[in-house]
């Protein structure tokens, strides 16, 4: 492992335009559990039938009880880690240009970073399914739930929910430079969830050299990407960074 940081390191220090696609394991250290994989309110529930637009406009009062509440309780106290201060840090040497993420915990800009596109929106704004007003989250009053607007419409995260759509714009944005890119980090995600996945294969086929983080093996990693740094991402960057830091 010490071998291929030394490597990447020495890859990102004479890199301009790097991208980083980052995913719910990136957040892990933050406190924010993933989807897949051990530990939280994602094995309690099944994520893909509560995060599913259709489960939330047939019952909002219940997604909002057993997935959204708890949802809120945690990013509402979670803060950037070392993989998010790493990136930033990256940023400001001229280095990362760019932040895909499929995360909506808004941990990337509250770190630095100042491109950062929100593949699945942000949690920290909800809107109203009837007036589209949007309201901060932070300051919405759950003691009825479903909240509710001024209007009386019902409150959604302004998140891309399983079975909706991803904003064309930010779609476009994200293929755009997933194509130009020299190397992208792939920092923390299964890449099961699509069309986020399809960024480094577009990366990969543009040129770029695909690196992964992550405590296992997914489905990139024979394919796609061209070596795996296996371990969790807050330690990784953070030595990764430094190394480059030392290289400059
Ligand atoms: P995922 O839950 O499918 O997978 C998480 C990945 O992170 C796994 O491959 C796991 O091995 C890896 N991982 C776990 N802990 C790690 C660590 N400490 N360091 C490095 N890697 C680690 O996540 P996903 O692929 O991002 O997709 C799930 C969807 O769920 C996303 O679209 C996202 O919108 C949403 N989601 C977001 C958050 C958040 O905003 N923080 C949290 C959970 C889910
Ligand atoms: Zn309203």
């Amino acid at each position: 492992m010490n071998d291929l940081i030394q490597k990447t390191a020495q890859d990102l220090a004479g890199a301009k335009n790097v991208v980083a696609l980052t995913g719910a394991g990136i957040s892990v250290e933050s406190g924010i559990p993933p989807f897949r994989g051990p530990g939280g309110l994602w094995e309690k529930i099944d994520p893909l039938e509560f995060a599913h637009i259709d489960a939330f406009m047939k019952d909002p009062a219940k997604v909002w009880n057993f997935f959204i509440k708890e949802m809120k309780e945690i990013l509402d106290n979670a803060g950037p880690n070392d993989a998010h201060k790493s990136l930033a840090r990256l940023e400001e040497l001229g280095i990362v240009t760019t932040i895909i993420t499929q995360n909506v915990d808004g941990l990337h800009q509250i770190a630095g970073n100042t491109d950062v596109i929100e593949f699945h929106g942000n949690f920290a704004w909800q809107r109203c399914l009837d007036c589209d007003e949007r309201f901060e989250t932070v300051r919405l009053d759950i003691s009825q739930i479903p909240p509710r607007c001024s209007c009386g419409g019902i409150y959604k995260p302004d998140c891309v929910f399983f079975g909706e759509i991803i904003p064309p714009h930010h779609l476009l944005r994200s293929e755009q430079v997933a194509s130009t890119c020299t190397i992208m980090l792939v920092i923390g995600t299964s890449a099961e969830v699509h069309p986020a996945a399809l960024m480094p294969v577009i990366a990969k086929q543009a040129g770029a050299t695909v690196i992964e983080i992550n405590l296992e093996k997914t489905s990139l990693t024979q394919k796609t990407s061209d070596y795996i740094i296996m371990g969790k991402a807050g330690e990784i960057m953070k030595r990764l960074t430094s190394e480059v830091e030392r290289l400059l």
